[in-house]
């Protein structure tokens, strides 16, 4: 009789190793929403690493389609942080592009193969499954990536392991649509920023614990800041350009935030903008700069050019308020804004 290589494993090892997954996986999901991300990516590393027992390969990872930024990203591969890449490039990109797996063993050869992790890690890839994943409604959404396979001399079987991916792949499908729609109920369709739920969570998540950090001496600041005459765009040009005036307004204020800022569609036609590290003062400077760089743009919508000022109230955020009472501070200085004329910052 043949020795059994060391690297086949018994169909009870498979099982256990399986099992082991899915318990971990019951836990991760069961968790109280205070401790868990909500982004699912625990949840996904363990998806990642039941398709990587089930096809018996040395790594795996899962990688997502964020079609709102036209790129493909992946937490699970080697290191920390995000792995970033633009849609349609790669195998990954490849597989969804074609929508079909994609097996290679001789990988440095490939067109679509990118050894620059490699190169830098000093890992030696031989052979990889890409298999592209759909939700329920057949669209796919993202792809499972398997890299050198252990057993089967070290070579990934088209038929078998597709059908051993399936289940998980399934589960993967069906987790990525519900974090899809956690990120579109986040988010405000027509200008594409973030909008109140979106900032509520945000602020739950970062500042709130900047916040209540008793060692730190960070401040938060924020304003919030509405279109003045916004009702006079609409009656004069019609709906559709106010539409256009608020994407064009949404636009300035991301465009010129810093990285670390957040901005939000509080509601109509008025924003909130979150900036950590900054006190009131330099709050003021940044609300000032927004306000004149809305100023002097012009939104164009069809053959109308639009435009339009802003009214601005700011404050720093007091930790011994909740964030309703902190907002309700810069929304009073910004009705003042208003009853001073508008077009006007107010932090006092
Ligand atoms: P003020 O300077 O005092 O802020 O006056 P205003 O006209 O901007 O404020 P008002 O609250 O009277 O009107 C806001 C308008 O914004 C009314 C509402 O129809 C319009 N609006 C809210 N959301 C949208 C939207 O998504 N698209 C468009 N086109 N209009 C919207
Ligand atoms: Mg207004
Ligand atoms: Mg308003």
């Amino acid at each position: 009789m043949m020795e059994t290589k060391k690297t086949e494993r018994s169909a009870e090892e498979l099982l256990n190793q399986i099992f082991e997954i899915t318990s971990n996986l019951y836990q991760e999901m069961s968790k109280d929403d205070d401790t868990a991300d909500n982004d699912h990516d625990a949840i996904f590393r363990l998806l990642t690493d039941l398709g990587r027992t089930l096809v018996n390969a040395d790594r795996a990872s899962f990688w997502k389609w964020d079609k709102r930024k036209g790129e493909l990203w992946t937490t699970a591969a080697v290191g920390t942080g995000r792995i970033t890449i633009p849609e349609g490039t790669g195998l990954v990109g490849k597989a969804l592009a074609e929508k079909r797996t994609i097996i290679t063993h001789d990988p440095y050869n490939h067109p679509d193969f990118n050894a620059n992790v490699d190169k830098s890690t000093g890992y030696v890839t031989k052979s990889i499954l890409v298999m592209p994943i759909s939700n329920c409604k057949g669209e796919f959404i993202g792809a499972y990536q398997a890299i050198n396979k252990l057993d089967n001399d070290g070579k990934f079987d088209l038929e078998e392991d597709t059908k051993r991916l399936s289940l998980a792949a399934f589960i993967c499908g069906i987790t990525l649509e519900s974090e899809s729609f956690l990120d579109d109920s986040l988010h405000d369709k027509l200008t594409g920023i973030k909008n109140r739920m979106g900032f509520y969570n945000d602020y739950n998540k970062t500042y709130a614990k900047i916040l209540s950090d008793v060692t730190c001496v960070r401040s938060v600041s924020l304003f919030i800041c509405d279109i003045d005459f916004f009702k006079k765009v609409n009656d004069t040009y019609g709906h559709n350009a106010g539409d256009a005036v608020l994407r064009n307004v949404s636009g300035i204020l991301s465009r010129n935030a810093r990285g670390c800022d957040g901005v939000y569609r509080w509601g109509g036609e008025e924003f909130i903008c979150i900036l950590p590290d900054t006190d009131k003062a330099e709050a003021a400077e940044i609300a000032e700069r927004m306000r004149l760089l809305v100023k002097d743009s012009v939104c164009k919508f069809e053959d109308l050019e639009i435009k339009v000022t802003m009214s601005f109230g700011v404050t720093c955020l007091d930790k011994n308020l909740s964030i309703e009472d902190n907002i309700k501070v810069a929304d009073e200085r910004l009705y003042h804004a208003k009853e001073r004329g508008r077009n006007i910052v107010i932090s006092e």
